[in-house]
């Protein structure tokens, strides 16, 4: 009698608390997680760091790597709005382009370790063929392999209101082309309530979640956040719902930001702060005690609300320097949201699965009780905060088991003898 055998081993690969494992590997899932053992034969991990892969919850791949094309000279969000319209009217961007620029950004993002991505993706009645949509969509099919990828429409404003018929009509499109989730942002609307209301349609309709940008702002009477919990529960909306940035929650008194918290913990809302780009956009008004404009990530966990941080743009006009790494979102949350490195690494890996709808990954000695993909990173670091710190180059990618990518580089110092 023949049986299929498709279990494989990963040996030799180090955990954060210092042991030496195996990791046995079944489908791609995690069937064991075993004492290293010299005698067993599989991948050499080379006594690396293993940890679970990392995630990128707030990506826009139509946007991404377009600095030099697309210019901010003003560096706020205002100026990177109007910098990508121009660019648009003025015909920078086309279906080809646009598909291997976001298929190079997904690449990035890989070889850094995330094999789960959720990207917002520009949607309004001005792109009539939906030639954003229709790029993120080639550029996932081609990466179909090397990460999941999740599809937002960014609603163009306004989505409410008379002036809103063509973008509503162009977000159901979107929703049967192919987006997996609404987004837009109500803080650009005159009718922020109003614009929450046609979202919520729209995804009731589709039976589909939600993300938008909410609050992007430093004005501190912008506070759309509670407009969307009170809506979530009052209508028990059945889908995910996450809000990303929430700017504005971070200048408000902490009794505020306390209660509000707890508003979208009890509505069930994951909230993505983002730290790279709230730091390069926000608080250029304010040069004496300039705000970070990040959200509360402390006050939001206490009360119990799923957090996971993001990158945001990547060498766009909304972020000229953003490094497709989660390690750079991580160190940022460390330095500038004093989060520990242990909670930081958290935020950028299963905290993002959590906030994406996607189950954890854990490493630890013996046969998982749920299935759990064989998802990994494997770096050359000492430690979880030395990998944050140092960012290795040096990483080896698996999703399911396989190895997706690889980087190695070569350091050699030229010292007297
Ligand atoms: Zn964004």
């Amino acid at each position: 009698m023949t049986q299929a055998n498709t279990s494989r081993w990963l040996t030799n690969g180090r955990l954060a608390n210092g042991s030496t494992v195996d990791i046995e590997v079944v489908d791609g899932a995690i069937a064991s997680v075993m004492p290293g053992s010299p005698e067993r034969r599989g991948t050499d991990l080379d006594g690396w760091l293993v940890v679970p892969s990392l995630g990128e919850p707030h990506a826009h791949l139509d946007k991404a790597l377009t600095a030099e094309r697309v210019p901010n000279p003003a560096g706020d969000l205002m100026g990177a709005i109007h910098a990508w319209v121009a660019a648009e009217q003025r015909g920078e961007f086309g279906l080809d382009e646009m598909t291997a620029r976001a298929t190079l950004a997904v690449r990035k993002l890989v070889a850094n370790g995330v094999t789960n991505i959720r990207t917002h993706v520009n949607v309004g009645e001005s792109d009539a063929t939906h030639v954003h949509l229709r790029a993120v969509m080639a550029a996932r099919a081609a990466t179909r392999h090397l990460a999941d990828i999740q599809i937002v429409a960014l609603m163009h404003s306004p989505l409410a209101g008379s002036d809103g018929a063509g973008n509503r009509r162009a977000l159901r499109e979107a929703l049967q082309l192919g987006a997996d989730l609404v987004g837009g942002c109500p803080h650009l609307e005159d009718d922020g309530d109003g614009m929450i209301r046609e979202a919520m349609a729209a995804a009731l309709e589709a039976g589909v979640g939600m993300d938008l940008h909410v609050d992007e702002t430093l004005d501190p009477k912008m506070l759309t956040l509670r407009d969307l919990a009170r809506r979530v529960s009052e209508i028990g909306f059945p889908h995910p719902v996450t809000a990303s940035h929430c700017v504005s929650l971070s200048v408000q008194p902490v009794d505020v930001q306390r209660r509000i918290a707890s508003e979208v913990a009890a509505a069930g809302i994951g909230v993505v702060p983002l730290p790279p780009t709230n730091l390069f956009l926000q608080g250029r008004e304010q040069p004496s005690s300039m705000p970070r404009g990040i959200a509360p990530i402390d006050v939001l966990r206490s009360a119990g609300v799923e957090v996971a941080l993001g990158g945001d743009n990547v060498q766009d006009p909304f972020n000229p320097v953003g490094r497709s790494d989660p390690f750079e979102t991580a160190a940022l949350a460390v330095m500038a949201s004093h989060q520990l490195p242990g909670d930081a690494f958290h935020l950028v890996s299963n905290g993002v699965r959590k906030v994406l709808g996607l189950g954890a990954v854990e490493l630890t000695l013996g046969r998982p009780a749920n299935p759990m993909p064989a998802d990994f990173l494997v770096v050359n670091a000492a430690s979880v905060r030395e990998a944050i710190a140092d960012a290795p180059a040096d990483r080896r990618v698996f999703k399911g088991g396989v190895e997706v990518a690889v980087t190695t580089t070569t350091r050699r110092f030229n010292d007297r003898s």
